[in-house]
């Protein structure tokens, strides 16, 4: 059994795949993740990400590995732990900009199919559902306004004990899902068979109950 979860940055989709996971036994896979790990590669190393060659040379430098502790995902990039580096804002709004490109998500792909093959998953990305994992037997595509984002992630931050801008986390949400829905190549859409859900006025709990009642 395949679960794919898309939708755009900030809607809530690791936090409730997660949740959900736990609660019907899959394993959780965070596709996001992945591409941060190749942001950040391209960051550490000043890679010109817009220059196919040098793209390419980076990429075969670029080795990714998913493991699990104690059911939780960790990413590894050549070897090394990024689990929590890869987790800032700057290496997400890096990773929307390389996701663009073809050559970074076919190294992504096949390494994502193979993983669900291998077991049931709640998968979250961008593409799960009309792209890496067509034949899923449940789709979610879960949203919720740029504002509500916008704040959750916003109060993330202040959590962690950042000191976060409010309008400069919505404009790069804003520019996030620009960038996300309308690049060439396996841009962030529903899929035709998806459930819509939109979480601007639901708690957690409502949404994972509403996934875990499909996964069932
Ligand atoms: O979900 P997360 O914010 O961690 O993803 C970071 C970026 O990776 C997204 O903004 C998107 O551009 C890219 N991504 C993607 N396809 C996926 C998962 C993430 O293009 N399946």
């Amino acid at each position: 059994m395949n679960i794919a979860i898309d939708g755009p940055a900030g809607a809530g989709k690791s936090t409730i795949a997660k949740l959900a996971a736990k609660s019907l036994g899959y394993v959780y896979v965070d596709t996001g993740a992945m591409y941060r790990a190749i942001a950040l590669y391209v960051i550490n190393n000043d890679v010109d990400y817009e220059d196919e060659t040098s793209l390419k040379n980076a990429l075969q430098n670029i080795n990714i590995e998913i493991k699990y502790v104690e059911g939780a995902q960790r990413v590894l990039l050549n070897g090394d732990d990024v689990s929590e580096k890869i987790r800032q804002e700057a290496v997400g709004n890096m990773a929307s900009k390389v996701a663009t490109k073809g050559p970074v998500r076919e190294k992504l792909l096949q390494l994502q199919r193979d993983i669900a093959a291998s077991t049931d998953v709640i998968m979250d990305g961008r593409d799960i559902g009309t792209f890496v994992l067509p034949n899923a037997e449940c789709k979610i595509y879960l949203t919720a306004s740029v504002q509500v984002r916008a704040k959750r992630r916003y109060d993330e931050l202040l959590a962690k004990g950042e000191a976060p801008c409010l309008e400069q986390i919505e404009k790069d949400i804003e520019l996030r899902d620009y960038q996300d829905m309308n690049r060439e190549i396996a841009p962030l859409k529903q899929a035709e068979d998806a459930i819509y859900i939109d979480s601007s006025d639901m708690t957690i709990e409502e949404v994972v109950d509403k996934i875990c009642s499909y996964g069932r």
